[in-house]
C-alpha cells in the first residue's frame, strides 16, 4: 500500500518541482537579457481599404539556449512580475522609434506601434522616456502609436486616464487594443482620450459564423464611427473576412493575408537600401 502511493506522489512533486524551476530558470535569464537588451523584434504591416500600407506594429520576440522561443504572453507578464517591464518596454519603444526613423529616412511615413503593458503605464517617467526616443531619432510623436489593452486599463483607469491624456497631448496616436475582450468596453470609448480602436480577432474569427458574432461587429464599428474613432481589425486571414470588415467601413486591416510579422532587421535594411537610391 505504501509503494502505490508514494509512486504518484513522487512523481506529482517532480512536476510542480519543473514547472517552479522552468520560472525560476526564465526569471533569471530574463533579467540578464533585458539588462543587454538580447530581445529581436518582428514589424507586422497594416494596411488601409486601397491595400496601401498605413504603417504596422511591432511585435517582441525572445529566444532562449535552453527554452527556444518563449511565447511573449509569458515572458512579458514575467517582466511585469520580477519589474523589468520598464526597462524591456524601453527596448521596445526605441526599436519602434528606430524603426519609424529609417521609414522617414527613405521617404515613407511609417507609423510604428508599440504595446505598452499595463505596469509599463504606470511607470513614473513614461512619457518623457517616449519623448526621449523620439528626440533621439529626430521623430514626432505622431509617428509612434501606443497600443494599451483593454485589461491594462480595467483596474486603475483614474491613475492612468491622465497619462493617456497627456501623451496623447504630445501627439502620440493612441490606439485601444483587443477591443471587446475587457469587462467595460464600451465606457471606454466614452471616456479615454483614444484615437483608434483595434477590434480583437475574436470578432474577425466569428465573421460568417455567427450572425450575433457580426451584429456586434456591425455595431462597433459605426460607434467607432460616431465617436470619430479609426477602427482596425486585427487577426485577418481569408479573402472573406477582408471582404466583410472592408464592406462594414472598416479602416484598416493587419493579419496575415497581407502579412506575416517578418525581423525588424530586415525591414530595416529594406529602409536603408531605399534611402540610398
Ligand atoms: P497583440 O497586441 O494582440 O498582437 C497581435 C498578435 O496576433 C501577435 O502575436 C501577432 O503575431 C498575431 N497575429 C497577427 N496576424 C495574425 C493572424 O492573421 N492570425 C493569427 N492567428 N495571429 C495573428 P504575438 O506576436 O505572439 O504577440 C502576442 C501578444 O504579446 C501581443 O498581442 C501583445 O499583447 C504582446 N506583445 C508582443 N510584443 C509586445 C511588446 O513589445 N510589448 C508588450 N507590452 N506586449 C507585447
Ligand atoms: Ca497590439
Ligand atoms: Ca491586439
Ligand atoms: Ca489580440
Amino acid at each position: 500500500a505504501r509503494q502505490s502511493t508514494t509512486v504518484p506522489l513522487a512523481f506529482y512533486d517532480r512536476r510542480l518541482d519543473d514547472e517552479r524551476q522552468r520560472r525560476l530558470m526564465l526569471g533569471s535569464l530574463l533579467r540578464q537579457d533585458t539588462e543587454r537588451n538580447a530581445f529581436t523584434w518582428q514589424f507586422q504591416p497594416k494596411v488601409d481599404a486601397a491595400g496601401r500600407c498605413t504603417g504596422g506594429e511591432l511585435l517582441m520576440r525572445w529566444h532562449t539556449e535552453a527554452y527556444g522561443e518563449v511565447p511573449p504572453a509569458e515572458f512579458i507578464a514575467l517582466a511585469e512580475e520580477l519589474g523589468l517591464i520598464g526597462l524591456m518596454g524601453r527596448h521596445a519603444v526605441h526599436a519602434a522609434a528606430q524603426l519609424a526613423a529609417a521609414g522617414a529616412a527613405a521617404g515613407l511615413s511609417l507609423p510604428v506601434a508599440v504595446n505598452l503593458s499595463p505596469r509599463q503605464l504606470a511607470t513614473p517617467g513614461i512619457e518623457a522616456m517616449l519623448l526621449h526616443a523620439c528626440r533621439r531619432q529626430g521623430l514626432q510623436p505622431a509617428q509612434l502609436e501606443l497600443e494599451l489593452t483593454e485589461s491594462a486599463l480595467a483596474g486603475s483607469i483614474d491613475e492612468v486616464a491622465p497619462v493617456l491624456q497627456r501623451l496623447r497631448q504630445a501627439g502620440f496616436v493612441m490606439a485601444l487594443d483587443d477591443f471587446g475582450t475587457g469587462y467595460s468596453s464600451l465606457a471606454h470609448l466614452g471616456t479615454l482620450p483614444m484615437d483608434k480602436v483595434k477590434i480583437d480577432r475574436s470578432f474577425v474569427l466569428g465573421l460568417g459564423r455567427d450572425v450575433r458574432a457580426q451584429r456586434l461587429l456591425e455595431g462597433i464599428v459605426q460607434l467607432c464611427r460616431a465617436l470619430g474613432l479609426r477602427t482596425v481589425a486585427e487577426g485577418v486571414e481569408t479573402p472573406a473576412q477582408h471582404a466583410a470588415l472592408a464592406a462594414l467601413g472598416v479602416d484598416e486591416f493587419q493579419g496575415y493575408l497581407f502579412a506575416r510579422p517578418l525581423p525588424l532587421a530586415r525591414w530595416l535594411d529594406l529602409l536603408a537600401a531605399a534611402d540610398g537610391q
